[in-house]
């Protein structure tokens, strides 16, 4: 473990028992956050974490950060704004920073269509208990004086949606705020410890099986991110999930002067400034399914074009470093959460490419289901069942830019 990271947080690390209540398959942000509270709202310690590389090290370590409810269905729109919320008070309720900013999201519409898409979104936030507002070019060039509304002479900004409770928090803090505040209440949390098969009794999942031998548990959780078709395959449990690589990119440090969170949703490629003043760009998921983390030269031309059309100042910056995750993308781009026909096993999957700023929501929802048995209200809709009544939850639109 990180020596420096030790230094800073207050960790306790554990050999695996043989036993637990709830055993959780990763060590990500949903995986971290629903062992958090149940620890926290429901009094189960007896928990464990199994991580099969580092804690943070998937996709949570990974993504651009980016925190909004601005969904374009309804169940979307107040799931993701209770995250949002919840958000808020994670530094006060963890105790640990999360360097947690409310930064105000534009996303740009650049034709008649991606107008109207924009305004419904809004008038369906609105409806729903998220604040989004259309605003004119005008009004768009005063958030982000940077901005070229001319696009370049290629995308003009005819207006934006904007959403002022888009927010930033720091990826890595917040897989160690939770993982903090979790240890320090007697969870287990065991980095290096892959799960590599699933006991079963009869029909029912009651435990692991680790490179050290087979843990048992009362309930298991998947929370592994892209690799969770893997984990299911354990149980012979077949998901309508697709793994994509996602890049992104930082630039080296601009004038701390860029405010919002900049996003088109027609040209699929968003930005924002990170603290030490880069400027942190992402797009959308890589076409061809795939579990490799390799960068590409495409995904830098791409992006760097769209946006210097609509951003000119990025042409004078310089790209310090680019990386992948793998996403677990469902086939309507909205989450499956709960049950998953196979006793004694519970997924939490399908965060694509959006998880992040789900990942309170997402584990405080879980945690409940796992502590009480029931399917929380907020999450009903999210159910794997929805694929085979055909209740698809799709909101593509409001996946392509994270
Ligand atoms: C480049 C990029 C940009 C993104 N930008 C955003 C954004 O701006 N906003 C947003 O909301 N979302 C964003 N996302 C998506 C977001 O990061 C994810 O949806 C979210 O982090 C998923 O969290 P998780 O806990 O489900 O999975 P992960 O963080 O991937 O954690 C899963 C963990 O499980 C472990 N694991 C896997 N298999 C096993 C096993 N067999 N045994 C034990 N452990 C195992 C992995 O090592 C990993 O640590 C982005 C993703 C990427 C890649």
């Amino acid at each position: 473990m990180n020596e420096f990271v030790e230094t800073l947080l207050d960790l306790t690390w554990h050999e695996p028992k043989k036993s637990y209540d709830v055993v959780i398959i990763g060590a990500g942000g949903h995986g971290l956050a629903t062992a958090w509270n149940l620890a926290t709202r429901h009094g189960i310690t007896n928990v464990a974490v199994l991580e099969a590389s580092y804690i943070g090290s998937g996709n949570t370590g990974r993504n651009t950060t980016i925190i909004r409810a601005n969904y374009g269905i309804p169940e979307s729109v107040r799931f993701y704004q209770r995250s949002l919320e919840l958000y808020r008070s994670l530094e006060e309720e963890t105790g640990a920073s999360i360097v947690h900013s409310t930064k105000g999201l534009l996303w740009l519409a650049h034709t008649e269509s991606g107008m109207r898409a924009e305004r419904a979104r809004s008038l369906m936030n609105q409806a729903c208990g998220a604040n989004t507002v259309m605003i004119t070019p005008e009004e768009a060039q005063v958030l982000c004086p940077q901005l070229d509304l001319s696009g370049g002479g290629r995308y003009p900004v005819m207006g934006a949606s904007y959403h002022p409770g888009g927010a930033t928090a720091r990826h890595d803090r917040v897989v160690w705020a939770y993982a903090q505040g979790a240890m320090r209440l007697g969870v287990h949390i065991i980095p290096h410890t892959p799960v590599v098969g699933l006991v079963r009794s009869g029909s029912r999942v009651t435990g692991v099986v680790t490179p050290t031998g087979p843990i048992s548990a009362g309930v298991v959780l998947s929370a592994v991110g892209g690799r969770v078709t893997a984990v299911a395959a354990m149980a012979d449990l077949r998901l309508p999930i697709r793994t994509h690589p996602l890049q992104a990119l930082v630039t080296n440090a601009y004038a701390p002067d860029f405010g919002p969170i900049v996003a088109s949703s027609e040209l699929l490629c968003y930005v924002s400034q990170t603290g030490r003043g880069q400027m942190l760009m992402g797009a959308e998921f890589d076409s061809q399914p795939s579990y490799s983390q390799q960068s590409s030269y495409e995904f830098l031309q791409t992006v760097s074009t769209k946006m210097t059309h609509m951003l000119p100042f990025l042409r004078n910056l310089r790209i310090l470093r680019q990386w992948a995750g793998i996403c677990d993308i469902s086939p309507d781009y909205s989450p499956i959460m709960g049950f998953t026909g196979v006793d004694g096993l519970l997924i939490t999957t399908g965060w694509g490419t959006w998880g992040f700023k789900a990942i309170p929501a997402g584990g405080e929802a879980m945690a409940e289901l796992i502590a009480t048995g029931k399917v929380p209200a907020l999450i009903a809709a999210f159910g794997l069942s929805r694929f085979a009544s055909d209740h698809a939850m799709a909101d593509q639109g409001s996946a392509g830019t994270r």
